[in-house]
């Protein structure tokens, strides 16, 4: 299978689980393109794919200069708050936000610039320690220690289930995160906006936009495997 076929196998397969959806929200497809060349994401650009995922600093650094203009980079992975200089300002969204410590440097790079950096806040709603995110109890105290940096504009969640192959254990991980992006939503606080919340990898998109995703980060579906 091509790139291409593959990308349209998605495509097809988001757009039919998203009919019968939670919310019937639009999906949006960030191909995550982590330990693949850059000139396998020129060409999905071509074929409409304008969002890609990476885990690393550095790979993006050096993917960027060699990337076609209209192509946008979300960081996925987890960001070392020495290394957020090198991205803070490049990509569109940093999705793996889960200490105030990397909240205050966006802040204070961004503040001096007179830009607003967007990000989501990672969740952790697989209890594996190695994963990542705040957890889900402590969610909202953190995300109101970020409302005094002004700077940094929180425009939703996201969360990775865990590697298992128990369905239930994925859907109602998604579904917990799905709560509290209501819950938040529903407290109304200033500037914060729940417009994304992204779940949902290769062996499990479909159960997240059916648990209300609307923007799922599809790498080996896409690429096929990785090669480390
Ligand atoms: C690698 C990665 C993905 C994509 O995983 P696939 O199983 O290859 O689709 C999604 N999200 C994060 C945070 C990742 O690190």
């Amino acid at each position: 299978m091509s790139l291409k076929d593959n990308l349209e196998e998605v495509l097809e397969e988001i757009e039919e689980t998203r009919l019968h959806s939670l919310t019937g929200e639009k999906v949006n497809l960030i191909a995550v393109s982590k330990n693949h060349p850059v000139e396998k994401i020129n060409e999905l650009s071509q074929y409409g794919c304008l969002n890609f995922g990476e885990n690393k600093v550095q790979e993006i650094v050096d993917k960027i200069p060699l990337s076609k203009n209209n192509i946008k980079y979300h960081m996925i992975g987890n960001l070392q708050s020495n290394k957020v200089k090198y991205i803070y300002d490049k990509v569109v969204l940093i999705q793996s936000i889960d200490r105030l410590k990397l909240v205050k440097e966006i802040n204070k790079r961004a503040k001096k610039d007179d830009i607003f950096v967007d990000i989501l806040i990672q969740v952790n709603i697989s209890k594996e320690e190695q994963k990542g995110g705040v957890n889900i109890e402590d969610t909202l105290d953190f995300l109101e220690n970020c409302l005094d940096y002004k700077n940094v504009a929180i425009k939703g969640l996201m969360g990775i289930a865990a590697n298992t192959k128990n369905q239930n254990e994925i859907r109602t991980s998604f579904r917990n995160l799905f709560k509290l992006k209501e819950d938040i939503i529903n407290r109304n606080y200033e500037n914060v906006s729940m417009d994304y919340l992204s779940m949902g990898m290769s062996g499990d998109y479909k159960i997240a936009i059916e648990e209300g995703s609307n923007m799922v980060r599809i790498g080996t579906k896409i690429f096929g495997k990785r090669e480390y």
